[in-house]
């Protein structure tokens, strides 16, 4: 077995690394996979020479391979090998936090990779912060509540974590959501992260289950992988981090691969994004008024709180719920705009004003500096929000409290300087990259100025092991009856995907007023990875998801019938409201081509091998 981090090749003095991997490229792809049953593929082999070229020559490459091309053995064995000889890991950035699991399964592709070359690959994984305990939030809750589940999860938190006197070497990482299996979405909320959360001043911090395991996946050796969202905040939190003595989210990487690189976009977008929280302002300017400043200073200090909570109540008021999407719109209106353009002029006042109190001694320089760096983001967040064109804007609620987001439009400017123009290989594998071949419309809005491209097909034989039915609709009750039949008539073994959250429950409250003869599984009830190892391992369970129509990768019996319950047009949210009104024909640029896109990738679930064969049916309201 090729030990841990070692190149699994010989490189001799007079060689180049280069020409050795491509040997081991080779022999890899003619020889030892065949030999363990693998089958050669004439794609894989084609894309491991366009690979090795972006990555002998630190180039940015639009792979573009379908289904079944074995496209994500090949990027990982070039990984590895990369990350071994540059000694600085290579990131993995998958679309969605959901799906990072799937890499790393048991008979996932670094499993198999790991088994028939005989590699050991150190790969940890880099979740979001939402998928870790807080302590802050657990540790109360346990005095009270009467939930036996939450109650284990405290009983399982290790000792150290409330032990002062206990060594940091004695610290591992524990808190990660997919230990706790059997919570629910909901009981997870009550005990996980959130964003309302002051981990800056915590004091669990240092032994705070997700400092662990940053520590721990920052060491990572050859693979990181994390999700285009994590990926993207840490690119853009990536300066305020080290200004303020801190660690960047992720490592320095020696090359970057974009699974599903088509969403990245959509991602930057939320990573550059402004988030206020009704809290925040009241919180640093209380602080703020705790110190020994001047009157009028205190008086100004005062009247931002007070216009604050008016706009944000008055916003509140006139937002509008959109079903399919957590974001509530904001109406455009000129009240609400009057505020806001008073309440930027009034921080901008203070900040000056500021800039005398400091001079004048009487605050100590960290809480001049804390304060000075909230309100300069708040008020370049206002601007944006000001700007007509420039930001979408929306608001998120979480029990009593909300937040008002502002996401910039366009994203590629800060990508082509914060990302693209590092002189690292940057790696976009995907079925969906190009409009018919040409890739100019995904570089230009991801800021990627020069680049290689390639496209490979699907080698299945689709017309041979796939059927596709539409059927039409006009009531619901009709077409759960029709799924009905089709669930019974495959004897459960289907997936069925929902365009949202809602469609999906609403199926569900149907459906638990039925007999069927197969078990249901539903996204949100469990971790989601324990749902998938339930849906793979129960063979005849049927799986109802929103979120799963990228990623997911069941071959065999388990998944042998996809239904697609309604076409996956995209929310009428902000943020695609924001697309479609800078768009000519907004059904033909913005809404045609993304539900396409998701309905492909929703069929491209049913046949993960050559063997699997099965049916796909797709409803469509008449
Ligand atoms: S550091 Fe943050 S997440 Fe961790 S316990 Fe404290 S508040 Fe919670």
């Amino acid at each position: 077995m090729a030990g841990m981090n070692s190149i699994p090749f010989t490189v001799a003095k007079n060689e180049h690394f280069f020409d050795r991997l491509g040997d081991y490229i080779g022999d890899v792809f003619y020889d030892i996979l065949p030999e363990q049953g693998f089958e050669l593929r004439d794609e894989q082999i084609y894309m491991a020479f366009q690979l090795e070229q972006a990555f002998k020559h630190k180039k940015t490459i639009f792979a573009e391979a379908g289904v079944g091309t074995g496209k994500t053995i090949v990027y990982l064995l070039y990984a590895i090998c990369y990350a071994r000889y540059q000694r600085k890991p290579v990131i993995i950035s998958c679309a969605d936090e959901t799906l990072i699991e799937q890499l790393v399964k048991e008979g996932g592709d670094i499993d198999k990779l790991e088994k028939a070359l005989g590699l050991e690959v150190d790969v940890r994984l880099a979740k979001a912060r939402e998928n870790y305990l807080c302590m802050k939030k657990l540790d109360p809750l346990s005095e009270y509540t009467e939930d036996e589940e939450i109650l284990d999860v405290h009983d399982s938190v290790p000792d150290f974590v409330f032990d002062q006197g206990v060594s940091m070497q004695s610290f591992y990482p524990y808190g990660d959501r997919k230990d706790y299996p059997w919570l629910s979405d909901k009981q997870w909320e009550q005990i996980g992260w959130d964003p309302l959360k002051q981990c800056a001043t915590c004091d669990f911090r240092h032994r705070s289950a997700q400092t662990l395991h940053r520590d721990y996946y920052r060491h990572a050796k050859d693979l990181i992988i994390c999700s285009h969202d994590f990926y993207m905040e840490h690119v853009w939190t990536k300066e305020s981090r080290i200004r303020e003595g801190q660690l960047p989210l992720l490592p320095e990487a020696s090359a970057v691969v974009f699974d599903e690189g088509h969403l990245l976009e959509f991602s930057a977008q939320k990573g550059l994004t402004y988030r206020f929280n009704y809290q925040n302002i009241t919180n640093v300017l209380t602080g703020y008024q705790g110190q020994d400043v001047r009157e009028e200073s205190l008086q100004l200090a005062e009247d931002i709180m007070a216009l604050h909570d008016d706009w944000f109540d008055y916003i509140s008021e006139i937002a509008v719920r959109v079903e399919g999407s957590n974001r509530l719109e904001i109406p455009t209106d000129t009240k609400m705009r009057e505020m806001a353009v008073q309440l930027e002029k009034m921080v901008q006042e203070l900040l000056e004003q500021l800039v005398f109190d400091a001079e004048l001694f009487t605050m100590d320089a960290y809480h001049t500096k804390i304060i000075e760096e909230y309100l300069e983001f708040f008020t370049y967040g206002l601007s944006i929000f000001l700007k007509d064109d420039e930001g979408v804007y929306w608001l998120e609620e979480d029990g009593d409290q909300s937040s008002l987001v502002i996401m910039p439009r366009l994203v590629e400017e800060v990508l082509r300087e914060e990302v693209f123009q590092k002189n690292i290989p940057f790696i976009f594998s995907s079925a969906t990259l190009s409009q018919n071949g040409d890739f100019s419309y995904i570089a230009k809005s991801l800021g990627v100025d020069a680049y290689d491209f390639f496209s490979v097909e699907s080698p299945f034989d689709y017309e041979e092991v796939r059927t596709i039915k539409e059927h039409g609709y006009s009531e619901e009750a009709e077409k759960y009856l029709g799924i009905a039949t089709q669930l019974q008539e495959n004897e459960g073994h289907s997936l069925i995907l929902f365009r949202s959250e809602e469609e999906m429950q609403a199926f569900r409250k149907w459906a638990e007023t039925q007999d069927w003869s197969f078990d249901f599984l539903f996204e949100g009830d469990k971790e989601i990875s324990e749902i998938v190892r339930e849906f793979q391992f129960n063979k005849s369970s049927v799986l109802c998801a929103y979120h799963l129509w990228e990623g997911l990768d069941v071959p065999g019996e388990a998944l042998t019938q996809v239904i697609i319950a309604s076409l996956p047009y995209p929310p009428d949210d902000p943020v695609f409201k924001a697309k479609r009104k800078h768009a000519k024909n907004a059904y033909d640029e913005i809404d045609l081509p993304y539900m396409e896109l998701r309905l492909k990738q929703g069929i491209g679930r049913l046949i993960r091998t050559e063997q699997d064969k099965g049916i796909v049916h797709i409803w469509k309201k008449a």
